[in-house]
């Protein structure tokens, strides 16, 4: 691994409906990005794109504007055009 992973902490309390903030599991709003995690049953961390090909097990989720804060844009997932 190259860089960094990032400990995320979600509220995997809730049981959302729909697309939601990995993190906070409310309803997106606004700008979201797209990360890679490698997620447990009680904690996730987001990975490097550079990272992702040493890493089994995987998911992609959304991360709302405000939390996204925490992660750095360069783990970002950057849409094709
Ligand atoms: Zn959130």
């Amino acid at each position: 691994m190259k860089h960094e992973e990032i400990y995320l902490d979600p509220d995997f309390r809730k049981s959302p409906k729909g697309p939601h903030c990995h993190i906070c599991q409310r309803a997106l709003k606004g700008n979201s990005v797209r990360v890679y995690v490698s997620q447990e049953s009680n904690w996730s961390n987001a990975i490097h794109p550079e990272d992702i090909g040493e890493v089994g097990d995987y998911e992609i989720v959304n991360i709302g504007p405000e939390c996204s804060k925490i992660i750095p844009a360069s783990y970002y997932i950057i849409k094709a055009k």
